[in-house]
């Protein structure tokens, strides 16, 4: 029975009967602190609650590295060891990802990290032949892997199930799919892309204020039926009572300028423009800067509208509207995994790639990168045990986060590639998960939340009603019956039961805050997610020192602030065996996803193609769809940015180039 965390007590304040979608929400007078006592916050000084400080510190008890840690003891000598990457080669053909071609020399690489990209260039390379090593620190996945609460599982059953942050696949990725298409998963013809299952609903709550419901079409416009519709016109008549119809047209207006922006212009003047600078959101209404800007920006994508580039963030809208519209799309518009991400997709993922003949290193971590006659020579590492070690290899693909690639960027290394000296000026910030686990199925709406008036920006969804296993009966100890997995995307602005920030509560607090939040906004919220509902929770043990001035963020997620793009790299670098892979290269969809880390794997595994002189055939690279009704109007504003000129649609407040 997990003990991690006491239920929490019918009077804490978030439990209060009192009209709770007051605009208080907004004021910046903090409600008052309770005065009941909080049961003992998980801090990491607290030992009685050690678990979620304990899954921060100890390696992640994930069946993926249960598996490896198998493989690495098995590997012994060979992996203490300083020089040698996996001899092996493909092993038995599988029915998915039979190799390709089977180049000469220089074969050996090096995958300097286990995420997304990371896992995307191992498999793209062992499938051509190529001598794949991992080296991963934590926990293969990266930021989309799962984090198994450590001991909570009894009677058989798993660990309940954890995350950095809940995963959602819109139908506008192209790259991901088709990785997972790729991934043979037991009774799934189309492999582990057959886990993916539609969330056609989606909720966008608003503190006093009927929520907003969208039914999602999952086949264009044909497949709007009248409850979709009904539901538009209704969320559309409660936008258009809050926000003044001349605002709607205005910001319409800008969306049309967008679309039908050039290519020289998105990238030459709108990526120079913060988004609430774009759409003027100074001047506007609350409602305005609520609904129409921040829903695209802290809400979904954790960035700030203030320092967020135009160009990142309309494009978001606009491939959202053709998502909507079944124009491009992959798959239905909304779509998450029918279990836990490391089990519908990482776990058969390592699989596949083991049989490829991929070796893992996990636990180790890369302290820096040896040059020496314009090439990488080595890699400095650490291993499980503390050790240092040096890897080599013939080609290195570094595939950790920009904030861990920069400390690598040695003098020399940014001496022969400049483009590596620029990452630094690069920008993360949080966005972290919080799992409140539930005594009963909640299916609030059969897709995602986002809490519209929430100061931290949380958005969420209730996971059991997608997932394949019946929830009670495969993870806990048997009472927990649901999971609301909870992204929360602003940790500076005050909240408002302690009129603190995120950073600045405790881990428990941080509980308290979001639902008084979730309950502030959602319809009838405190009845529906009272207390008595939840049996537990885990913060993603990422953060730690929550409460303290010390508090950090093992794992921040990459912005896109203005101009940005210019400070992003190519995959490929000056350094002829040194490759880029990350959300934060240069790629298509332009956003910190795992669409653009796998799209980013793909170009650094063309990369190293190109420079082992591969015969292989190329990966190919799926680009963001551009709808072909608008190239004419986009071609001509090229004409017209060169001429110096404002989008022809531009007419309201015009900006010129
Ligand atoms: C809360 C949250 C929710 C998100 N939700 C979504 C979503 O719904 N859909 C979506 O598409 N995207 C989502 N994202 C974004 C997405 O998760 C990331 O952009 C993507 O996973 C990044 O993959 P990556 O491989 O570039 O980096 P990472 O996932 O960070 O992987 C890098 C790996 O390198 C390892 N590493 C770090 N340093 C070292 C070192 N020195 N040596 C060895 N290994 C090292 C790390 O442990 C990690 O495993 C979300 C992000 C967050 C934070």
């Amino acid at each position: 029975m997990p003990t991690y965390e006491p239920h929490l007590p019918r009077t804490a304040p978030q439990d209060r009967p009192t009209s709770p979608r007051t605009p208080s929400l907004k004021s910046p007078t903090p409600a008052p602190l309770p005065t009941a006592p909080l049961p003992t916050a998980p801090t990491p000084s607290a030992p009685a609650s050690s678990r979620v400080a304990k899954s921060a510190a100890q390696p992640e008890p994930s069946p993926t590295r249960r598996k490896f840690v198998a493989g690495t003891l098995g590997a012994g000598a060979a992996a203490a060891g300083l020089t040698a990457l996996g001899a092996g080669g493909p092993l038995a053909a599988p029915a998915f990802g039979a190799p390709l071609v089977a180049s000469g020399s220089g074969r050996r690489v090096a995958v300097l990290g286990g995420g997304m990209a990371g896992l995307t260039v191992a498999h793209e390379l062992a499938e051509r032949g190529f001598q794949v090593t991992v080296y991963e620190r934590k926990s293969l996945g990266g930021k989309a892997r799962s984090i198994p609460v450590a001991g909570t599982g009894s009677g058989g059953r798993r660990d309940l199930p954890g995350e950095h942050g809940f995963r959602f696949f819109p139908g506008f990725y192209l790259n991901v799919p088709d990785t997972m298409r790729r991934i043979p998963f037991p009774g799934n013809p189309n492999g582990v892309h057959d886990n993916l299952v539609d969330a056609p609903e989606a909720i966008f709550a608003q503190a006093g204020r009927p929520d907003n419901k969208l039914i999602l079409p999952d086949g264009g416009i044909d497949s709007i039926t009248p409850e979709a519709l009904r539901a538009a016109l209704k969320t559309m008549a409660n936008v258009a009572g809050q926000v003044p119809w001349w605002e709607i047209a205005f910001w319409a207006e800008k969306m049309l300028v967008f679309f039908t922006s050039g290519e020289l212009r998105r990238r030459h003047q709108w990526e120079y423009m913060p988004y609430s600078e774009y759409l003027q959101m100074d001047k506007m209404s609350e409602a305005y800067r609520n609904i129409l800007v921040r829903s695209f920006t802290s809400t979904l994508v954790a960035a700030k509208e203030t320092v967020a580039s135009t160009r990142t963030i309309t494009m978001m809208v606009e491939i959202f509207l053709w998502t909507m519209l079944g124009r491009g799309n992959e798959g239905a518009p909304d779509r998450v995994l029918n279990g836990p991400t490391n089990e519908a997709w990482i776990d058969p993922w390592h699989t596949l790639l083991t049989s490829l003949g991929v070796e893992f290193r996990v636990g180790w971590t890369v302290t820096g990168l040896d040059y020496s006659g314009g090439r990488i020579t080595g890699a400095r590492m650490t291993d499980p045990s503390g050790n240092a070690a040096t890897i080599d290899a013939d080609h290195y693909v570094l595939a950790v986060p920009v904030e861990r690639a920069v400390p690598l960027m040695s003098p020399a290394l940014v001496a022969a590639d400049p483009a590596l000296g620029r990452l630094r000026r690069l920008q993360t910030d949080w966005m972290n998960g919080l799992m409140l686990y539930l005594k009963r199925k909640t299916p609030i709406t059969h897709g995602h939340l986002a809490f519209m008036d929430s100061p931290w920006a949380v958005t969420g969804l209730t996971q059991g009603q997608f997932w394949r296993n019946d929830f009670a009966a495969t993870y806990g100890d048997g009472s927990v019956q649901d999971c609301l997995s909870l992204d929360l995307s602003d940790w500076d602005a005050p909240g408002i039961v302690y009129g603190r920030s995120a950073r600045q509560c405790t881990p428990r607090q941080i509980v308290d805050e979001v639902l008084a939040q979730l309950r502030a906004n959602l319809d009838n919220g405190a009845a529906i997610v009272p207390d008595s509902l939840i049996h537990s929770w885990f913060l993603d043990p990422g953060i730690t020192g929550s409460g303290t001035p010390s508090v950090a963020n093992d794992e921040p997620l990459l912005v896109n602030t203005i101009g940005s793009w210019d400070d992003r790299p190519e995959a490929t670098t000056r350094i002829p065996n040194l490759f880029l892979a990350g959300d934060y290269v240069r790629v298509s969809i332009n956003l910190a996803t795992m669409e653009g880390a796998n799209e980013a794997g793909r170009k650094a595994a063309n990369g190293v193609l190109a420079a082992a002189g591969s015969s292989a055939p190329r990966v190919t690279i799926h680009e963001m769809y551009q709808e072909p009704a608008l190239a004419g109007f986009c071609r001509a504003d090229d004409l017209r940015y060169r001429l110096g000129l404002p989008n022809a649609f531009d007419v309201l407040k015009p900006y010129w180039p």
